[in-house]
């Protein structure tokens, strides 16, 4: 039986990026009021607000004719090659466009846009295992079975379409919610996943390899549904956002909240928004909840930087040179993961807390310059542009690898590398060796993308945590009462947070020691939590 969460019950409250606020002053929901947010629920759900003065808008269409005109430049995140899971599709030697297909699904119906429906079954079967680790939304599709706590939200995604994400949205459909999903990435669509998924009757519209045009097409077709307009969003980098902001403005003040998942989309979009005071809705930065930033960022990068390596060089770890630039979390997890394997591990850091950090992890902290002659492998993982400069590719020895983790392409200075002088020869799919004149060679992988993005999977179970807390704070911004949330972007409450860990507990067969009335009084803290202020930082050791 579903009960509410926990967090609903004690400092439900909002935190906001820009004025941390201590946790005793945010709103106490007393039983009384719990039961009447669940009224207001209901009552919602019967008015199924309706966006009537929009519909036109919503309803507009992109003629064939008109289709450039709607589109903007590309994202950046919308272009990061993202490949996961292996794909039955991939080899496929159907070029016609999904656009020019006419397909329906076993029950008839047409409302989607994939490369191939007859591939359901295969998607089903990816689905099936990732839902293998990815127990905790599980376990809330459970929980959530008799109260539906998002019936009547109609949600509008995009993010990348593999099977992880399957696994969310099938678990957001449990919930009540109806939903219509495209991609945030052109490259990084499971099409068998998309067919199982608009197998079932979610409309999706996406395929691996869309060009731009397609992309934007893809976006106004999910948003575009006669006597369907969304309530809420739950966006990947800021795309959609951008989009309903821009095309459909009216639309876009009666959306009930924005979900985001990306430092890009929270800072590109939402925060500036805010401060130019257009944000007329409430937004959830999920990429900065600690479930988020401190697992994802960590853990997937630890495990996910030798797969990429691995997969794309065949490279031995063990004594390699390597020299990681940045010692955030990406950083951390890389220079880790390095260092298990027997690599000799140097740190470059602008900031004196993270230098001192890599000090004593027992790393060298050095300027690139200082190294860079010597080392096998390059990776950059700063956030920052120009990490590694054309100056320095020059001054790599030969046979060295350059690759990065970080979220644009910028890092390395990859269009320095774009010169007659310079040959490129793709050796394998997304590696290609640099020649200089004389014969030296520096392998660039994934032309400076996301390396573990493009090159390798992430795992399951650190994507199950940051999917957990996107539906969480989804259940918090379709839940909450009026004047919870305001027209901001706010962090999720900390017992939110806590809520979305004590759910991957089980996996491991954790134990939590709970607290005597003794102990909770002498630390003045609620037994259920929240555990820590808002200020603290989960520091983890690598
Ligand atoms: P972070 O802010 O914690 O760490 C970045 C570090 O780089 C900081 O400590 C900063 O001081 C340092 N830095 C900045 N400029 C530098 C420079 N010129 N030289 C050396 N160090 C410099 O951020 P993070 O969470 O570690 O994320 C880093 C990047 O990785 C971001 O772009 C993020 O979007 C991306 N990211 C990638 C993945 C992935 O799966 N590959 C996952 C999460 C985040």
């Amino acid at each position: 039986m579903w009960s509410p969460p926990r967090w609903k019950c004690d400092n439900p409250g909002r935190r906001r990026l820009t004025h941390a606020r201590s946790s005793n002053l945010l709103i106490h929901v007393s039983s009384e009021l719990k039961l009447g947010m669940y009224k207001l629920y209901s009552l919602l759900l019967l008015q199924q607000i309706q966006f009537v003065e929009d519909k036109q808008e919503f309803s507009r269409f992109p003629t064939k004719a008109g289709r450039r005109s709607l589109s903007r430049s590309i994202s950046q995140s919308s272009t990061d090659s993202y490949s996961s899971a292996a794909s039955y599709t991939d080899s496929s030697d159907d070029e016609t466009s999904p656009r020019d297909k006419i397909q329906v699904n076993s029950k008839g119906t047409n409302d989607f846009c994939v490369k191939n429906i007859k591939h359901a079954e295969f998607g089903r079967r990816e689905i099936e295992i990732a839902e293998q680790d990815m127990s905790a939304l599980i376990s809330l599709r459970k929980r959530a079975q008799g109260e539906k706590p998002l019936a009547g939200a109609k949600i509008v995604g995009c993010t990348h379409i593999t099977a992880q994400t399957a696994v969310l949205i099938e678990t957001l459909v449990a919930l009540g919610a109806q939903c219509r999903w495209t991609a945030c990435n052109i490259y990084s669509t499971q099409n068998e996943v998309a067919a199982a998924l608009s197998e079932i009757g979610v409309a999706v519209f996406a395929w691996k390899g869309e060009s731009e045009d397609d992309f934007w097409w893809c976006i106004n077709k999910c948003i575009n549904m006669e006597g369907w307009q969304p309530n809420m969003i739950l966006d990947d980098g800021g795309d959609l956002t951008h989009w309903v902001y821009k095309k459909y403005p009216n639309g876009f003040k009666k959306i009930r909240g924005i979900v985001e998942e990306s430092v890009t989309g929270v800072h590109r979009w939402l925060y500036q928004l805010s401060k130019a005071g257009k944000l007329c809705v409430p937004a959830m930065n999920v990429n900065d909840s600690v479930t988020k930033q401190k697992f994802d960022n960590l853990y997937c990068c630890r495990e996910s930087i030798l797969d990429g390596l691995k997969r794309t060089t065949d490279v031995m770890f063990g004594g390699k040179q390597v020299v990681v630039c940045g010692y955030g979390e990406v950083g951390k997890g890389c220079t880790a993961a390095l260092k298990a394997m027997g690599s000799i591990v140097y740190v470059t850091e602008i900031d004196p807390i993270c230098s001192l950090q890599a000090c004593m992890d027992g790393f060298r902290v050095v300027k690139l310059n200082e190294v860079i002659r010597q080392v096998d492998i390059i990776i950059t993982c700063t956030g920052n542009k120009n990490v590694v400069t054309r100056d320095q590719l020059d001054r790599m020895k030969n046979g060295s690898i350059v690759c990065n983790m970080g979220h644009s392409n910028t890092e390395i200075d990859v269009a320095s590398l774009r010169t007659p002088e310079l040959t490129w020869e793709r050796v394998r799919s997304q590696v290609d060796h640099v020649i200089w004149p004389d014969g030296k060679r520096v392998i660039l992988l994934a032309e400076g993308r996301l390396l573990n993005l493009s090159c390798s999977t992430v795992p399951t179970f650190v994507l199950s945590i940051t999917a957990t807390t996107q539906a969480l704070a989804l259940i918090e911004l379709y839940n909450a009462p009026e004047g919870r949330y305001k027209q901001d972007v706010y962090l999720l409450p900390k017992k939110m947070d806590e809520y979305v860990a004590s759910l991957h507990l089980p996996t491991f067969d954790a134990h939590l020691t709970e607290l005597s009335d003794e102990q909770a009084k002498y630390l003045g803290l609620n037994k259920n939590g929240p555990f820590k202020p808002n200020y603290y930082r989960y520091t983890f050791p690598c």
